[in-house]
């Protein structure tokens, strides 16, 4: 049987060491914030929003939601962009996506200033994760993929890593941040050839393309640890990840679940990331 990576347990452990960087952070007259803004009321946006908020509560960092109409004009958002972008007293900003047909998602994000842009939503976050340095932040989840791996001591030095997708929000970075960790990475997508044999060697498995249950027995090595970033709803509701996890989690050395699993762990990184732009912006 593998070993149940839990989300919790490093949401949890991140949660401890926010708590008391935000604490330095208060006494010296600094209280980390972080602006939401939200394009209407799409389900998916406000069940995240509800678990940033409450993340937001355990880690002491202020929040301030921009809850605007969906239909908003592009130079409406352009403006609150650009406020935030001004106001020193938010540290960090979370722009929920896709945003609707009417905006240009790419102009926003070329407004947004890179020192707020928590979730890896600019230019100016992604060339920081390509060149491995601190500019802006890396995406939540693609950080909460490795934060796993960090926590439970997975050996990511040498190791063979294989990433399931390409996306600029997972795939991509989660490899050049496993290329960081000295891991020699290998990206699969959907044109990939015997994708199942170039997954099959691999020590560490990233599974993030939202297909449900694509990966089978025939990827996997007991040897593997696998971070399974997927998120899909069947017919009655039920959330699934991109692994068959009852067949497959017999047979490899640790896994993480769906749900429970990475999506836990997303919103303590983006905390994270709102304190550690109060510190630099402090500093
Ligand atoms: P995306 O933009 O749709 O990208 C999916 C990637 O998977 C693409 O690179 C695509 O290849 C590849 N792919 C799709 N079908 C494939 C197949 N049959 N074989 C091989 N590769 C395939 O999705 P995303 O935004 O990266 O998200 C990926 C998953 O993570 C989704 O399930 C999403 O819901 C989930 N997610 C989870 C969290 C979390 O907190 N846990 C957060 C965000 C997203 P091509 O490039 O060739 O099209």
């Amino acid at each position: 049987m593998a070993q149940v990576l839990l989300g919790k347990e490093v949401a949890d452990v991140l949660t401890e060491e926010l708590v008391e960087r935000v604490a330095k952070l208060k006494a010296g007259g600094v209280e980390p914030s972080l602006a939401i803004v939200r394009l209407g009321n799409e389900a998916d946006d406000l069940s995240y929003e509800r678990g940033a908020l409450n993340r937001a509560e355990k880690a002491g960092v202020k929040v301030k939601v921009f809850d605007l109409p969906r239909d908003l004009p592009q130079e409406d958002l352009e403006q609150v962009i650009l406020e935030i972008n001004q106001d020193d007293s938010l540290h960090g900003c979370l722009i929920f996506r896709p945003l609707p047909g009417q905006i240009d998602e790419e102009k926003i994000a070329a407004l947004l200033a890179p020192a707020k842009d928590i979730d890896g939503f600019t230019d100016g976050s992604l060339v920081g994760v390509f060149k491995g340095e601190q500019t802006g932040f890396a995406p939540c989840t693609a950080e909460a993929a490795i934060a796993i791996l960090k926590h439970y001591n997975v050996n990511l030095n040498g190791a063979r890593a294989v990433v399931l997708g390409r996306s600029l929000v997972i795939g991509k970075p989660v490899a050049m941040m496993l290329l960081q960790e000295n891991s020699t990475v290998t990206i699969c997508h959907s044109r990939t050839k015997e994708i199942a044999k170039a997954a099959k060697d691999a020590d560490v498995l990233i599974a993030a393309v939202g297909q449900a249950k694509m990966v089978t027995p025939e990827f996997c090595n007991p040897g593997q640890v696998i971070i399974d970033v997927g998120i899909n709803v069947d017919e009655e509701g039920k959330l699934l990840g991109d692994v068959d996890y009852d067949a497959v989690e017999p047979l490899v050395k640790a896994i993480t679940p769906v749900p429970r699993g990475v999506g836990s762990v997303t919103t303590s990184i983006l905390m994270k990331h709102v304190v550690e732009a109060a510190e630099r912006a402090t500093d």
